[in-house]
């Protein structure tokens, strides 16, 4: 033991950012998790900690100015950092930009950053102090908490460097994702949210192989895990999905209500001839169709998705295509963004002519416009029903919450008037009294 870590009678601090999407935000609950075990302490201000964390993004050409300019701050406002996460993929840029920072590592090296506060700061070794919950340190509310069941991905979509980032697909054993699962609703957790870079791919990398969960033997494969993770008594919602054939298998558990009514599938376009640019996985022809037979099976199932427009090449008949298919589908929830061409994508060697800005804008106005009509309608239907909600925010008198269509942070609210005070994380039956276009509001009963 050092004499810094001997002497010390306070636990070192650390200040933590956290960048990106709901995977990189795993991550950091990992790193932290294992920083909290080892007695460090998290500030909300960089002056007053040892060390400060930067978990950055690199997917997007606006995310890496968002993490540059977070490194800069952290710079400025204490002087030791270690930069982190899918930035940290390529160090040249950050070194070049801030040559003094302390550490860079990689996605997903958590071992790395840890070593690297080690050497800014040892941690007072203390073990009663080791007061970490059970579930580990989450950033999400406690009534709900992400699953992260693999890293990586084995597809190569043109326009995307996640693979190049993260590397390829590597799944968790279905007994580990499900030991975790069941610390969490343990701990308290009513919502489970499954995540990686493609959820439907689960398990191909093991070739399936099964691992022991209370005493009996379960495959790494979607359906599987998706059932067990069905039993043990929360919501569970699946995000990242591709349209895969074997996806079929899944709805008759949401038809259960085993897992929720509720996709999360990033289609990204409708235009065959795009959807062969960009690369994209799983055979998207017949999806239309796909989604009818499995309403047929599961009448209640949302669909959120993402578009991206202005994608090289993107013809005005490849619009009008998208707009027409999104009418036929009708999802529920939709995002939109203009393309981007990401340094070291290859969509931007694929010798496809660009979309000038205006077209892109033009487009993502007639898209928006396009799903706000059918959003609308869509939420307009549920007034006068009597649904679940999942309470997020209580207030006095009005309380926050989602029914089982609407994942946290990206889709609609629910505004519930009470007479008694909701808790967190508390399931209640509301009557949906008004919706505007894509929140509700509504009374408890
Ligand atoms: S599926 Fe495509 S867009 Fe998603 S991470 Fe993999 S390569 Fe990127």
């Amino acid at each position: 033991m050092t004499d810094t870590a001997s002497t010390s009678a306070v636990q070192p601090k650390i200040s933590f950012v956290s960048l990106g999407c709901p995977k990189a935000l795993v991550d950091s609950e990992r790193i932290v998790t294992q920083l909290k075990a080892e007695g460090y302490e998290l500030t909300k201000t960089h002056a007053g900690a040892d060390v400060v964390i930067v978990n950055t993004c690199g997917f997007l050409d606006s995310a890496k100015a968002e993490s540059l300019d977070a490194i800069g701050k952290a710079m400025a406002e204490n002087g030791k950092v270690i930069v982190t996460g899918c930035m940290g993929a390529e160090p040249g840029e950050i070194r070049d930009r801030f040559p003094n920072v302390f550490a860079i590592t990689g996605p997903q090296a958590y071992e790395s950053v840890v070593g690297a506060v080690h050497q800014v700061v040892p941690p007072a070794h203390d073990p009663f102090m080791d007061l970490v919950p059970p579930q580990g340190v989450k950033f999400t509310p406690r009534h709900y908490a992400y699953l992260k069941i693999s890293e990586g991905c084995n597809n190569r979509c043109s326009f995307c460097i996640i693979p190049h980032l993260r590397g390829d697909l590597v799944s968790r054993p279905a007994a580990e994702v499900l030991r975790e699962a069941e610390k969490l609703v343990k701990a308290g957790v009513k919502e489970l949210l499954v995540i990686s870079q493609d959820t439907s791919a689960y398990g191909v990398d093991l070739k399936y192989a099964t691992s022991m969960w209370k005493e009996r033997e379960v495959r790494a494969r979607f359906l599987d895990l998706a059932r067990e993770l069905g039993d043990l008594g929360a919501w569970v919602r699946l995000h990242y999905v591709y349209p895969y054939p074997h996806v079929d298998e899944v709805i008759p558990l949401m038809a259960e209500g085993k897992v929720l009514p509720y996709l999360d599938i990033p289609f990204q376009h409708a235009s065959p001839a795009v959807l062969k640019q960009m690369r994209r996985p799983g055979n998207q022809e017949k999806t239309a169709e796909r989604i009818r037979k499995w309403r047929e099976i599961c009448p209640d199932l949302a669909i959120r998705s993402t578009f991206i427009v202005g994608f090289p090449g993107e013809t005005d008949e490849d619009f009008d295509y998208l707009l027409q298919w999104l009418e036929e589908a009708r999802l529920d929830r939709v995002g939109c963004f203009r393309y981007e061409p990401v340094s070291g994508a290859k969509a931007n060697d694929l010798g496809l002519p660009a979309v000038p800005d205006e077209v892109k804008d033009a487009r993502w106005h007639r898209f928006m416009q396009t799903q706000q009509v059918i959003s609308e309608r869509i939420t307009r239907a549920k007034v006068g029903r009597r649904l679940q909600v999942i309470i997020d925010e209580a207030g006095p008198g009005l309380a926050k919450g989602r029914t089982k269509w609407d994942a946290p942070e990206i889709d609609g609210t629910v505004h519930v008037a009470a007479r008694r005070p909701l808790r967190a994380g508390e399931i209640v039956s509301v009557k949906i009294d008004r919706a505007d276009a894509y929140d509700l509001y509504g009374t408890a009963v």
